[in-house]
């Protein structure tokens, strides 16, 4: 049987890259296996609804080059997928669990759950709704049948919760971690349903999941204590469990505790994959997008946090992750964010890619400076110092000098290469370049040099000079390209200005 597997975000958000490696996963192992990929957006508790944030989580997996199969906004034969237009579905389930002995009503009020709660703290003891205590609250099995007939007729609120059998041992099978096992009674009675007519999580996944033929449940380790659970959920049905992975968590840089939201934006890189602004709080939290990652390198980066192909490639396209993915290479321990690497991927991919491809970045980049840009000469300029990007963004601090000619000149530069009768020697090179038309790089390379050997002049101080005169401080590609690029016009108008300004 082909696997169908699952992304079940709730919108309470921003995808955090934890949920989006989690989402990755899942896509390698459906195309691995010729299965089948769904994306199912999980809004029972309305209470946590964000606007926005289904649409981010749509626009953030097109970014990143993620497809689904079925789901919301796709179709699918067993739509729909968005919980809240399922609702009507799940009250059977509950009632089917009651009736089977498997649940029950709960009436208790707030209130008197609190005053639980308290008594029980007092005596350094946490309450737990449980085998232990449900005899002694307002439910199904302590009141009288026909007391809770009316109550449920009268409209009183009420809960269903999972009866556990005491003192059970649940085995859960996980993929990654093996067999793991749970004693029931250290498992409160947890609430599957509400009289608002919303199920919880756990009742919803797990006839959503049933419904929908989920052949694994591939997702973050946070739901390994609720999987119990969800395994005694489907023993109650009477239906196959699905296989579950439980993946390792995202640690923080220095392996202290899991990768929160805060994080990011406080380290200095952004643990989402596009920007967000918070229609509630009005802040903004950074998106690798838009601080200049390109997708593969993020897709690469996240891959590698928790499983390895088995060998020490670190370089991986989609397709190669696909060949190579494999549940049983994820790791059990948790992986360490680190933002060299994937400053680290972000330069590797940048290197891959073709002016071509960049163009659109740097356009964009350009015009938002006010500058009108000719492709081809961005795509050379692009040639020249694309090794020296480890962010889209760096374009502007590399290359700002072949588009605007520098008024200042770096005084640090200036003080160590431009010396007295600097000026006059500039002049005669670049006299000499005005002779090379077309600009021939080799033959305009030998004539300076002679020039300089001829004369006796110092070398380094000559070429820094001219370059200061260029680009305004010392730095920059290999000269002799670097002027084919900018053109010996214009280094002509930028040795007249630097001479100018520095010798006036
Ligand atoms: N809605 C859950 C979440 O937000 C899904 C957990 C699961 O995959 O079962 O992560």
């Amino acid at each position: 049987m082909n696997p169908r597997v699952r992304f079940a975000p709730s919108p309470t958000g921003p995808l955090h890259i934890g949920g989006v490696r989690t989402a990755l996963y899942n896509y390698l192992f459906a195309k691995k296996n010729n299965g089948t990929l769904l994306l199912r957006i999980e809004d029972t508790d309305q209470t946590r609804f964000v606007p926005g944030a289904e649409e981010y989580i749509v626009e953030a997996f097109k970014w990143l080059g993620i497809e689904f199969d079925e789901g919301v906004g796709i179709g699918g034969e067993y739509g729909p997928y968005k919980q809240s237009e399922r609702k009507a579905m799940y009250k059977p389930y509950a009632e089917q669990l009651v009736n089977d002995g498997w649940a029950y009503y709960a009436f208790d009020t707030p209130e008197a759950l609190d005053a639980k709660r308290k008594e029980a703290e007092a005596n350094k003891k946490t309450f737990q709704y449980d085998a232990t205590t449900r005899m002694d609250m307002v439910n199904s099995l302590t009141l009288p049948a026909d007391e809770v007939t009316r109550r449920l007729e009268s409209g009183e609120p009420y809960v269903v919760r999972f009866k556990y059998p005491a003192n059970l041992d649940i085995h859960v099978f996980d993929l990654v971690r093996g067999e793991v096992v749970i004693n029931s009674n250290l498992l409160d009675d947890k609430v599957l349903y509400k009289s608002d007519g919303m199920p919880t999580y756990h009742l919803a996944n797990i006839v959503d999941d049933h419904t929908m033929k989920i052949t694994h449940v591939i997702r973050g380790e946070e739901w390994l204590p609720s999987a119990p659970l969800h395994v005694m959920l489907y023993k109650a049905f009477g239906w196959e469990a699905p296989q579950f992975a439980h993946l390792p968590l995202l640690l923080k840089p220095d392996g202290n505790g899991k990768l929160s939201k805060r994080d990011g934006d406080r380290l200095g890189f952004p643990v989402f994959p596009l920007q967000w602004h918070d229609p509630k709080s009005g802040e903004t939290s950074s998106g690798y997008r838009e601080s200049g990652y390109l997708p593969e390198a993020v897709i690469n980066m996240l891959a590698l946090l928790g499983w390895n192909p088995g060998n020490d490639q670190e370089m991986m396209s989609m397709d190669e992750l696909i060949q190579y993915f494999s549940i049983d290479k994820i790791s059990k321990a948790g992986a360490k964010f680190s933002l060299d690497k994937a400053k680290w991927f972000n330069h590797e991919y940048i290197q891959l890619k073709s002016a071509d491809d960049m163009y659109p970045y740097f356009e964009k980049i350009l015009k938002e400076k006010g500058i009108e840009c000719n492709k081809n000469y961005v795509n050379s300029v692009y040639e020249l110092i694309k090794d020296r990007l480890n962010f889209i963004g760096d374009f502007w601090e590399q290359a700002n000098y072949f588009f605007v000619a520098p008024t200042e000149y770096d005084p640090q530069a200036l003080k160590k290469r431009w010396k007295e009768g600097t000026g006059d020697k500039l002049r005669v090179i670049d006299s000499m370049l005005q002779e090379f038309k077309p600009y021939d790089k080799e033959k305009a390379h030998d004539a300076v040099m002679k020039y300089i050997q001829d004369n006796e002049l110092n070398m380094g101080q000559v070429l820094n000079s001219l370059r200061i005169a260029i680009v305004g401080t010392a730095r920059g590609p290999e000269l002799f390209t670097m002027i084919n690029v900018i053109g010996v016009e214009e280094v002509h108008k930028r040795v007249e200005r630097a001479i100018a300004t520095v010798e006036a």
